[in-house]
């Protein structure tokens, strides 16, 4: 579903991604893990152009969206992405947060975006936060919303970077509940994450980077257990 070649991202003369190569399949759920600064929040960045690739090239069912004439607006409509620090619309409702880009962005019609919006809510566990402010909620309330913002657009891909690293311990669990949830809906879903249990228990892959290179991928029991470079040695017996 999605291709990645060859893809480099520089910021001046920082080699950021160097060279990644891989590929997303429909409905796969890929980890990706690595240090801090390796270069996995540019990499899903590229993936939806908020970052533009330096060369190579990324194709999204086999349309070339690092083209130069490609349409970013029309591209991003069909990927979700959740941040570290939910990024709400601090001035809207929970249903206002949720109802707005479909409206804005895809002419949904008002009822209908409502009628939508509120199925996702209750599928995040917020029914009855439909109509409070998010300075209302807590992080994992906040984090559920984004997801329910982000699926309100019908996306092909969700992108997460880090959705549970800004919250207290005891809400990562309501907001990874929701997200295994989306996995075994058959979401195509790429989740940068520290969460190592959600990793080896939801991802189909991981990503190992480190230093902007993609170091090692495969199946999580196979690189928890045995993984293939001293690299991922390394992290994993740091994290784990
Ligand atoms: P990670 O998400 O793995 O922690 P990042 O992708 O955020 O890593 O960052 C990788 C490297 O790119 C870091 O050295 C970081 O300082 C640099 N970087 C990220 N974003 C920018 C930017 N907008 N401008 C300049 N350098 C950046
Ligand atoms: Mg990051």
């Amino acid at each position: 579903m999605i291709k990645v070649k060859n893809l480099i991202k520089n910021f001046d003369k920082n080699i950021v991604l160097k060279n990644i190569q891989t590929t997303f399949r429909q409905g796969e759920v890929v980890a990706i893990i690595g240090p801090s600064g390796s270069g996995k929040s540019t990499l899903l960045r590229c993936l939806n152009l908020l970052e533009q690739p330096t060369s190579g090239t990324i194709l999204v069912n086999d349309e070339e969206i690092t083209a130069s004439e490609s349409d970013k607006m029309e591209i991003r409509k069909n990927i979700g992405m959740v941040f570290q620090h939910f990024h709400l619309f601090p001035h809207m409702t929970v249903l206002e947060n949720v109802t707005y880009a479909p409206q804005k962005v895809k002419k949904v019609k008002k009822a209908e975006a409502e009628s939508i919006a509120k199925q996702l809510i209750e599928k995040v566990g917020l029914s009855d936060k439909m109509d409070a402010y998010p300075n209302r909620l807590s992080g994992g309330q906040k984090q559920r919303v984004a997801i329910a913002r982000a699926l309100a657009m019908d996306p092909a891909v969700m992108l997460f970077d880090e959705p549970t690293s800004a919250l207290d311990p005891e809400m990562v669990k309501e907001v990874l509940d929701v997200m295994k949830d989306l996995a075994q809906t058959g979401m195509t879903m790429i989740v940068v994450t520290h969460e190592m249990n959600f990793a080896k228990e939801v991802a189909d892959r991981i990503l190992f980077l480190d230093e902007g290179k993609l170091i090692e991928e495969g199946e999580p029991a196979l690189f928890f257990n045995n993984p293939g470079t001293e690299r991922a040695k390394q992290f994993l017996d740091k994290i784990l």
